[in-house]
C-alpha cells in the first residue's frame, strides 16, 4: 500500500501533531527506462520520472496534499487557486477528501478537457476568467490576501515542500543522485522544489535543466512575456511566480534554461508514447525535446544518468493525442474478410 507523501516523508515536512493525515496515495511514482531516447541523447541512462501516475495524474498532488492538510490545520473551510488545469484538478480532489470548499479560476479557452472534467467531478466551483494564467494568479493572490481564504498555488510554500519529495524518491530509487535532471518549466515552482530537495539531501547535486516552450520562455529571454502561446498549456505562463528560486537552481547547479518549439515538443511527445510506452501530456515532453535538441547541438551527456520529469498524464489532454496521430479510418463492415484485409 502506498503511504502517501505526508506519512512517508514526515521528517522532512513542516508537519505538527495537529496536521491531518490526508492522502490519496500520492508519490512513489516510477522511474521508467527509455533506452532508444537515451541512445539519441547520448547518455548512459535516461529515466522517466512518470508523475502522471499520481492520483489526479500530475505532480501537483505532492504539494497539494501538504498545502490542503496545512490549510485544514489552520482552520480553513474554503480554498482558492488559479490554474492552467492540473492545479485545479489536484486542489479539487484534495479539498473534496478534506471537506474543504474549493474555488478554481481558470483562463478562458486554454484548459485541457480532462483537467476541467476532474475539477467538475470533485465538486469545485469553477470560474472562467477572461484573461491568461498570469492574470488569474495575480487576481486570486489579491483575493486570498483580502479575504484570508487559503491560497493553493505554488506561491504557497507548503506546495514546494511537498513537491521536493520527488527528489528524495529519485535519489532513493537510483541509489545515488543523477548527473542531470530535466524538467518543463511554467510557473517555476517545480524546478525550485526539486533543487531544494536535492540540496537537503547532501552535497552531491544534479545539473538542473529547465525547458520552456518557445512562445512562453521568459526565463530564457530574461523578461516576462505578455501573451504566452504554446500547445503545451501547462507551461503557457509568461511571468513565473518562482522566477528567483528557479534562476538560483539553474545558476547554483551549473544548469541552463532553454526553449523548445511546439513542433519539437510534439515530436518528443509522440516518441515517448510510441517508443517508451509512456503517455504524458504535451508539456511533460518538453524536457525530452530539450535533451534531444541539446544533443543535436553537440552537448555531450556521455556516461551520464539523466532523469527527465514527465509531469502529467497524457489522458489529461486527449485532443492533443488525437490531433498528433495518424487519422483513424471510417468504421468497416462487421465481416471477417473485411477485417482481415484492414489488418494487413
Ligand atoms: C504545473 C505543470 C508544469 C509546470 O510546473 P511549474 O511548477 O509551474 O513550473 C509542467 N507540466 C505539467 C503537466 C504541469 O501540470
Amino acid at each position: 500500500m502506498k503511504r502517501g507523501v505526508l506519512a512517508r516523508w514526515a521528517a522532512h515536512l513542516p508537519l505538527t501533531p495537529r496536521t491531518p493525515h490526508l492522502t490519496l496515495g500520492e508519490g512513489d511514482t516510477p522511474l521508467i527506462a527509455a533506452p532508444t531516447l537515451a541512445r539519441d541523447i547520448g547518455c548512459a541512462e535516461l529515466w522517466l520520472k512518470f508523475e502522471g501516475q499520481n492520483p489526479t495524474g500530475s505532480f501537483k498532488d505532492r504539494g497539494m496534499v501538504v498545502a490542503v492538510a496545512k490549510a485544514v490545520e489552520a482552520g480553513a473551510h474554503s480554498a482558492v487557486c488559479a490554474s492552467t488545469g492540473n492545479t485545479s484538478a489536484s486542489a479539487a480532489a484534495y479539498c473534496a477528501a478534506a471537506g474543504v470548499r474549493c474555488n478554481v479560476v481558470v483562463p478562458e479557452g486554454k484548459v485541457a478537457l480532462g483537467k476541467l472534467a476532474q475539477a467538475v467531478a470533485h465538486g469545485a466551483r469553477i470560474v472562467v476568467l477572461r484573461g491568461n494564467f498570469d492574470a488569474a494568479l495575480s487576481r486570486v493572490r489579491e483575493i486570498a490576501q483580502r479575504t484570508g481564504i487559503a491560497l493553493l498555488n505554488s506561491v504557497n510554500p507548503h506546495r514546494i515542500e511537498g513537491q521536493k519529495t520527488a527528489a528524495f524518491e529519485i535519489a532513493e530509487a537510483l541509489g545515488e543522485v543523477p548527473h542531470t535532471v530535466a524538467l518543463p518549466v511554467g510557473n517555476a515552482g517545480n524546478i525550485s522544489a526539486y533543487w531544494r530537495g536535492f540540496c537537503e539531501l547532501g552535497p552531491r547535486r544534479p545539473v538542473m535543466l529547465g525547458f520552456q516552450a518557445t512562445g512562453a520562455a521568459p526565463l530564457v529571454s530574461g523578461a516576462p512575456i505578455a501573451e504566452p502561446e504554446t500547445i503545451a498549456t501547462a507551461i503557457r505562463i509568461g511571468n513565473p511566480a518562482s522566477w528567483k528560486t528557479a534562476v538560483e537552481a539553474q545558476r547554483d547547479s551549473g544548469g541552463l534554461f532553454a526553449a523548445v518549439t511546439d513542433a519539437e515538443i510534439l515530436a518528443a511527445y509522440r516518441r515517448l508514447s510510441s517508443e517508451a510506452g509512456v503517455f504524458c501530456e504535451p508539456a511533460s515532453a518538453a524536457p525530452v525535446a530539450g535533451l534531444l535538441r541539446l544533443a543535436q547541438e553537440k552537448r555531450s551527456f556521455a556516461g551520464q544518468t539523466i532523469v527527465a520529469v514527465l509531469t502529467g498524464h497524457g489522458l489529461k489532454d486527449p485532443q492533443s493525442a488525437i490531433d498528433a496521430a495518424a487519422e483513424i479510418g471510417p468504421a468497416i463492415a462487421d465481416d471477417i474478410g473485411t477485417l482481415e484485409a484492414a489488418l494487413q
